[in-house]
């Protein structure tokens, strides 16, 4: 699915990414973990392809296209879904239009049938209703005024419609209530599959009590410093990152 190799990217001149290596399959959930500044969301924003970072060395293939090379909506295009850890306001767009907008890019990529707007609505109240998020959360503005937790059950509803092939996910480091994280946690699990994988990136092991990862990475500095299965999450509540550091 995902093969990352060497990656060394930079910000404003800073390197930030120190050769990153890291290979996801089809249906695994992988989780990064590190401590604060460590260059977790630095690398959810080089794989979306956000404006600012600079590769310098190494690749990234994405079912065997060159990712690097890829406009961030064709990466999106081509089934990556990225939540960012700050979603954007879009005052004045409704969040049902934009939500459309979205699947009728996705749907036409595919060479799908575009929905008509009642089937659309039909399907958007259905997935509203499994995130708990009242359906008059349609009308409003994307995020314009949303709550943490409604934010990120929008951002859950998002990926729930636009069915990507590999979603990475920037969890804030704080700010989410107990529901809001259960409620993510429910939207990632139910779409877990043989084929569709997960980047989780947390400074929190408390996530992944809902969200199981295969795999959890420890990044220290831009490098992956460790990796393992679920219990290396457990450990690093017991006893922090500095041992790994
Ligand atoms: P994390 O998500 O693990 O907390 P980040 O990827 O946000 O870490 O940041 C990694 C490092 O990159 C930090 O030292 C941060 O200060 C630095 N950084 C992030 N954005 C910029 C920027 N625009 N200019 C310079 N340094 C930056
Ligand atoms: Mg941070
Ligand atoms: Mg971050």
């Amino acid at each position: 699915m995902l093969e990352v190799k060497d990656l060394v990217a930079e910000i404003d001149g800073k390197t930030i990414l120190n050769g990153i290596t890291l290979t996801v399959r089809p249906g695994e959930v992988h989780a990064i973990m590190g401590p604060n500044g460590s260059g977790k969301s630095t690398l959810a924003n080089v794989l979306s392809g956000r404006e600012g970072y600079e590769v310098l060395s190494g690749s990234v293939t994405f079912q065997g296209q060159d990712l690097l090379e890829l406009a961030p909506e064709e990466r999106a295009r081509a089934g990556l879904f990225l939540a960012f850890q700050y979603p954007v306001e879009i005052p004045g767009v409704s969040n049902m239009q934009f939500l459309k907008a979205s699947v009728d890019a996705i749907r036409k990529h595919r060479e799908q049938e575009e929905l008509d707007a009642p089937t659309f609505m039909k399907l958007a109240r259905e997935k509203c209703k499994e995130l708990k998020l009242k359906t008059e959360f349609l009308k409003r503005g994307v995020n314009e005024g949303f709550s943490g937790g409604e934010k990120k059950r929008n951002e859950i509803l998002q990926m729930a419609l636009l069915e990507p092939k590999l979603a990475l996910l920037d969890e804030t480091d704080s700010g989410l209530d107990i529901d809001a994280l259960q409620v993510a946690a429910e939207g990632v699990n139910a779409l877990r599959n043989g084929e569709r994988s997960f980047i989780v990136v947390t400074h929190y092991q408390r996530l992944l009590n809902y969200i199981v990862p295969d795999f959890v990475h420890v990044l220290s500095e831009g490098k992956i410093v460790k990796s393992g299965g679920r219990e290396l999450a457990l450990e690093l509540e017991d006893k922090g990152y500095s041992w790994i550091q």
